[in-house]
């Protein structure tokens, strides 16, 4: 296979088929303020076989033959077909783990349960598979004479964190908005140490996003956010890798934390690629876990999805997805119908517990993925998924960014929650008998019959 760009990818209206831009135009919404999506000449794809496409991607994994050993441009011809490899900004992004949660599994009656560990990634999110995309499009438009003085980003702080290190990489500058005082401390200190412009605004992530909507409106900085399709490009690899790493076999179910909605849209588009070029015919159904706080998603498909409405979101311990006006809403409806999808919530106490019972099992969640755990208990007790499916349950983020609420409730002072599994450190003398008897003690009592 010749490595020539016979592929071609564009910017298409979701709603008019007559509507598309080039990759180079700095554009994001259609003429109605609709989004984008990047489009491919998916007959040309076609002509590659499914096998042969498979040995493809197989060939390159883990590989440094540039760019291809990324997890992410492995898969160049279905993201972004024509950039020239120099201009790509990659960090070796994807391949992360998948691996099966077995004590995990047969706490929740699951035979079969597996987590993805999208944050055992650079920055320890996975917005990284969607930066390195949009952050190498931004190299190669600015290569090719395109005005971008910098790119910006409203960001929860896993968004900021990937944006300021892949334009650190390319020298290209980089602003982001954060909400003050809604953030991990280990988020926010990212973009500073990478250069980063900081903005800690006295807002909520929504009013975050109306500042970087204008500054990209009328002073020409680049949109960073999902609203920027190229970002779900990059994203919509993880559910492709996925099922490349269960030998191009689909699990039954796949759930997923969502806030603005970009990944869940960005993961169902990625296996439609699959379904479409024929390296797999069945679909996995989807679960949307949504923090009661921040439910909107939860709420309109309680309505049977008979109405949406944006809402005001509450503050949760799910810092990333306190998100009351999703911007991929649409895509995200479309995406849950399509795979017969379900949404689910849970509440503070919920997802914290959910994340602490998992990490007693060797895990070490952030928030974001106890909301998962929690709604995937909820759909176990209730029948829905049953104890022979393969579930893969998307981790998006390491659990060492959003270590406070871990400190907080080991320590027995985390805010309305009384903890059901607290194991604070023992304090003691350095004397071996007072040691001794503590340590026999707490044997007995956590491991005794
Ligand atoms: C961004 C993010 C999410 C939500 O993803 P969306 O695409 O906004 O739905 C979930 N968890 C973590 C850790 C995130 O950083």
């Amino acid at each position: 296979m010749s490595a020539k760009p016979r592929y071609r990818a564009w910017f298409q209206s979701l709603s008019h088929d007559d509507e598309r831009y080039a990759l180079e135009d700095v554009v994001y919404t259609d003429r109605e303020g609709g989004l984008l999506q990047v489009a491919h000449d998916m007959d040309e794809l076609a002509k590659t076989s499914a096998a042969e496409w498979k040995r493809i991607f197989e060939g390159r994994a883990h590989k440094t033959d540039w760019p291809y050993g990324s997890g992410v441009w492995g898969k160049k011809e279905w993201v972004l077909p024509e950039i020239e490899n120099q201009h790509v900004v990659s960090m070796y992004e994807g391949h992360t783990n998948l691996f099966w949660a077995d004590r995990y599994g047969r706490q929740l009656g699951l035979e079969d349960l597996w987590l993805k560990l999208c944050g055992n990634a650079h920055t320890g999110s996975f917005k990284d598979l969607g930066m390195t995309v949009l952050v190498s499009q931004v190299k190669s438009m600015r290569a090719k004479g395109v005005e971008i003085p910098a790119v910006a980003c409203a960001s929860t702080g896993d968004t900021s964190a990937a944006l300021a290190a892949y334009c650190a990489a390319a020298e290209i500058p980089a602003i982001v908005f954060l909400p003050r005082g809604k953030i991990s401390m280990a988020q926010l200190i990212q973009p500073v140490c990478n250069g980063a412009i900081v903005f800690a605004l006295d807002t909520d992530f929504d009013g975050c996003m109306e500042i970087v909507k204008q500054v990209s409106a009328r002073d020409g900085v680049y949109l960073a956010n999902s609203m920027n399709s190229l970002r779900i490009e990059g994203q919509k690899t993880v559910g492709i890798e996925i099922v490349q790493q269960f030998d191009w076999e689909m699990p039954d179910w796949i759930v997923v934390p969502g806030g603005n909605l970009g990944n869940v849209s960005a993961l169902a588009k990625g296996l439609d690629m699959l379904v479409e070029l024929g390296l797999s015919t069945k679909r996995p159904r989807l679960v949307v876990a949504q923090a009661q706080a921040a439910n909107p998603l939860y709420r309109a498909f309680q309505r049977g999805w008979a109405s949406y409405e944006p809402i005001h979101a509450e503050p949760t311990l799910a810092s990333a997805i306190q998100i009351g006006n999703p911007v991929s809403v649409h895509k995200a409806i479309d995406a849950i119908q399509r795979y017969d999808g379900i949404v689910e919530e849970a509440s503070e106490a919920e997802l914290v517990e959910a994340a602490v019972h998992a990490d007693r099992t060797g895990l070490f969640n952030c928030p974001h993925t106890g909301v998962a755990l929690a709604a995937l208990t909820k759909l176990v007790r209730r029948g829905e998924i049953r104890s022979s499916d393969r579930v893969v349950v998307l981790s998006t983020a390491h659990g060492l960014k959003f270590v406070d609420y871990k400190v907080q409730y080991h320590g027995m002072q985390l805010d309305g929650i009384i903890p059901e599994l607290p194991n604070p450190p023992i304090e003691l003398a350095a004397d071996y008998d007072t040691v001794r008897d503590r340590m026999l003690r707490e044997i007995e009592t956590r491991f005794g019959g």
